[in-house]
């Protein structure tokens, strides 16, 4: 894979240094939060935790996992036998339908095991381009940075990006790290997001970034004047 080519400028290269130093300091033990043993459960999990969280998609995966235990399983199943194991997360008629149906893509062309090409992976039911990045860097360790809702929002607080679109926020975020720490940084920018920078109720005042982040020195500013 090649570096992207955008160049950001030294002050944002260093405030991304900062905060890499910062995330790994606070979160040395960052790691998807979506329980899975394999490839194939991920890549379940990530289809199923659209639009909910990845505490409910805990609750659901361990009786779905033991029922339907690898592509095979799920392959011979129909989206009505899926159905009452997820039925407690959003979306679960869709989501149901989208399993069955990469089960059986993953049987049909690639031998029941989940493929470790982005292309291949976005060619599966129910797979955008996040999710392909999720199942590239944790199951494969191969370097993707995923954007979700948590990395978009700590991400545009900090000031590390001003795009809005998911692809673009990615590009930015890839030129500021290096390439080795994507996987981690999705990470940590993930647990930062759930633990102290929530949408509602950032905790900037106690916050270790808070001396390079845009947000915090606006509300600073704000206060002031
Ligand atoms: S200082 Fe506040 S807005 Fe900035 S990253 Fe920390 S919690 Fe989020």
């Amino acid at each position: 894979m090649k570096e992207p080519t955008r160049r950001p400028s030294p002050k944002l290269k260093k405030k991304a240094r900062i905060v890499l130093e910062r995330l790994a300091e606070l979160y040395p033990d960052a790691h998807c939060e979506l329980n899975h043993e394999n490839p194939f459960q991920l890549l379940v999990a990530t289809i199923l935790s659209a639009q909910t969280t990845d505490a409910k998609v805990n609750e659901v995966t361990p009786a779905l996992f033991a029922r339907f235990p690898d592509a095979f399983n799920l392959a011979q199943s129909e989206p009505e036998e899926i159905q009452p194991y997820i039925q407690s997360i959003g979306l679960y008629k869709n989501k149901s339908k989208h399993i069955v149906a990469t089960a059986r893509l993953l049987v049909e062309k690639y031998g029941g095991e989940v493929p470790r090409e982005r292309e291949a992976l976005e060619t599966l039911p129910g797979v955008g381009r996040k999710t392909a990045n999720v199942v590239l860097s944790t199951a494969f360790g191969l370097p993707a940075l995923a954007v979700d809702t948590h990395v978009l929002r700590v991400s545009h607080r900090i000031g590390l990006t001003t795009a809005d679109d998911p692809l673009k926020v990615e590009k930015d975020l890839q030129a500021l790290f290096p390439m080795s720490e994507w996987g981690i940084v999705h990470h940590r920018l993930i647990w930062h997001g759930r633990r102290m920078c929530s949408a509602r109720a950032p905790q900037c005042a106690i916050c270790p970034i808070r001396e390079v982040c845009d947000f915090a020195k606006e509300q600073n500013d704000a206060r002031c004047s």
